[in-house]
């Protein structure tokens, strides 16, 4: 199969939905990162998705739609926070979990009897929704367990060969996936995972906001897992991630003692004295660094890099985000200093 690459026009979109209608998959631009899109209510199409990506069968993806119409056909119920929740915070970078209808197959839900639904706010994504006149199913385009792409050039690298099409939006805005919540009681709500959405924005409606302990921690054999995608080793680049957390003299004096042939350094902006070793700087606040990690553990790849030392971002705000997803990415082994 070879891929074609699709600008934005409306052309462009027109035959992307069309291939989506008929059951293909199609790479789109959204805010947080690039999504393989298929036809949510047919399981072939879906089926389609998890055979390109190499995508556990219990891991569920994420249905996305572009009018609040479609929430209640594809949910058993809709709690009245959750209305209050999509009104503050949809369009945008807010995913919530819901007792699914029949109408999505297991195989969207990953065998499971709820459904996570997400309005996404970047306007070719709205628009491919809006033309394939279908709720669109659509994981991060990444191949299982590497970093999500957010350019159409990652997706390529990727999929090129495994999918019809890409449509090129240019680099996503957000840079990380969206906030994953589920609802505990008419008031409260736990963040499965974090996002550019955080804690503190959530508590403007929800009275409690819990975080997952899966969020910041392993998860351990036997444990009840609420949110599938956190079972899996996820966003690790070829090369060995190595999470670094003190303050920027301790991190240069410990890099400094694990010189090895092809090892780089992760940095804030601005940090780049006296460093031992090659880098790449991610930003120099937690919205940056979101926006540019994927590209930066990308690129450490392109690079040949064998380790990655990874300067560690702050645990609060957007960088709750950040921290879930390196702490993944060095498959827990972080280095405290
Ligand atoms: P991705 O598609 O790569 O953005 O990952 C989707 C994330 O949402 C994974 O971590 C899934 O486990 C989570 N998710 C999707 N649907 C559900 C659901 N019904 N219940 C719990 N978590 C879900
Ligand atoms: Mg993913």
């Amino acid at each position: 199969m070879k891929t074609v690459l699709l600008s934005d026009t409306e052309a462009d979109l027109e035959q992307a939905a069309a291939w989506i209608q008929k059951g293909e998959v199609v790479g789109m631009p959204t805010e947080t990162v690039y999504g393989l899109a298929a036809d949510a209510c047919n399981p072939e199409a879906v089926k389609k998705v998890f055979v390109a990506k190499g995508r556990p069968a219990d891991n569920p993806l994420i249905v996305h739609i572009s009018e609040m119409e479609q929430l209640p056909l594809l949910v058993e119920f809709v709690p009245d926070l959750a209305y209050r929740l999509a009104e503050r915070f949809w369009p945008g970078p807010l995913t919530m979990i819901l007792p699914k209808k029949a109408c999505i197959p297991a195989i969207t839900s990953g065998g499971l009897d709820t459904v996570g639904i997400r309005m996404p706010s970047h306007p070719i994504a709205r628009r491919l929704i809006t033309l394939s006149g279908t709720a669109i199913a659509a994981p991060s385009g990444n191949r299982s367990g590497y970093p999500s792409p957010t350019t159409a050039a990652h997706m390529l690298h990727d999929l090129n060969g495994r999918i019809t099409a890409i449509i090129d939006g240019g680099a996503c805005q957000v840079g990380v996936e969206s906030t994953v919540i589920c609802f505990e009681s008419a008031t409260s709500i736990r963040i499965l995972r974090p996002g550019y959405i955080t804690k503190e924005d959530l508590e403007q409606v929800a009275k409690t906001v819990i975080l997952d302990s899966a969020i910041l921690h392993e998860i351990q054999a036997g444990q009840m897992v609420r949110s599938p995608g956190m079972k899996y080793q996820h966003y690790s680049p070829k090369a060995n991630v190595i999470l670094v957390e003190g303050s920027y003299a301790a991190y240069c004096s410990y890099i400094s003692q694990h010189v090895t042939p092809h090892s780089y350094a992760l940095v804030f902006d601005g940090e780049e004295a006296g460093l031992p070793m090659p880098y790449f700087t991610y930003g120099k606040n937690s919205a940056e660094q979101a926006k540019q990690l994927f590209d930066c553990l990308r690129r450490c790849d392109e690079e040949g890099a064998v380790t990655v030392y990874v300067r560690a971002p702050e645990r609060n705000g957007i960088g709750l985000a950040v921290y879930n997803r390196l702490i993944r990415a060095a498959g827990f082994e972080v280095i405290q200093l």
